[in-house]
């Protein structure tokens, strides 16, 4: 056996499929980090208690955290997570990074240069833990980054979407409209989110930004479907299961 050799089973690359316009497949995108910003739309930072910034001048700095990679999933299969009675849906634009950031300050052009594609998900939230952390000044990571919260459609690339600020996402729960929010509303746009975030990691080409969410999140409980949309272009559905 080689010195290289894994000596426990190695996971698989998790990946999302590539679509055109038409639905046709054109191959993965391979996925390295799951970025996601937080309070990106002001009514739902209001409706969160955060304080609302009065003009985007006085936005401050975006709020971010990450999801593990394998928390993805492809088929809208979401069993009910452990350890929270209140699991929320939050609908978001996700972005895909197709090339390597350099090093150094990311001006807005380069910025929108890497991005590849985009598609439409949820950030799951497990809003009870999320509470508690921010009631004690305490990290998110158990209230975000959990297994199975980063449901996601395939991609479109970049190219097949146009100006995603033109766009509208939406969510349905069990049929009845639960967000609705124009991009154009975002507080930081696509290229704006991805400089903040070359000012801190190291972006890749497999990257994803899970772009933040408008007013109107909600419970989500076992056995209810869900249908997300991003315009006309994409869409995301999904079921929750019972507990694991
Ligand atoms: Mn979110």
């Amino acid at each position: 056996m080689s010195a290289d050799a894994d000596l426990v089973p190695a996971a698989p690359r998790p990946f999302l499929p590539v679509i055109d316009r038409r639905g046709q497949r054109l191959g993965r995108f391979p996925v390295r980090r799951i970025h996601c910003v937080g309070r990106n739309f002001a009514e739902h930072a209001r409706e969160m208690g955060a304080a609302v910034p009065a003009s985007p001048a006085e936005r401050g700095a975006p709020v971010f955290f990450q999801k593990p990679a394998d928390a993805l999933v492809l088929d809208g299969q979401v069993p009910y997570p452990p350890a929270t009675q209140a699991l929320h849906h939050e609908v978001e634009l996700v972005v895909a990074l197709g090339a390597d950031a350099g090093p150094g300050p990311l001006a807005t052009e380069a910025a929108a240069a890497l991005v590849f594609g985009y598609g439409i998900g949820l950030d799951l939230t497990r809003r009870d833990l999320q509470a508690a952390a921010k009631a004690a000044g305490l990290p998110w990571d158990t209230a975000k980054g959990f297994d199975y919260s980063a449901p996601v459609s395939p991609l479109l690339r970049a190219q097949d979407v146009g100006d995603p600020a033109a766009l509208a996402l939406s969510l349905h729960v069990n049929g009845q409209l639960r967000q609705h929010g124009r991009l154009q509303d975002m507080l930081w746009s696509v290229p704006e989110i991805v400089q903040a975030l070359a000012g801190l990691y190291a972006l890749r080409a497999g990257d994803l930004v899970f772009m933040g969410t408008p007013a109107g999140v909600g419970p989500l409980l076992p056995g209810d479907t869900w249908h997300a949309r991003l315009g006309d272009l994409l869409a995301c559905d999904g079921t929750v299961l019972p507990p694991l």
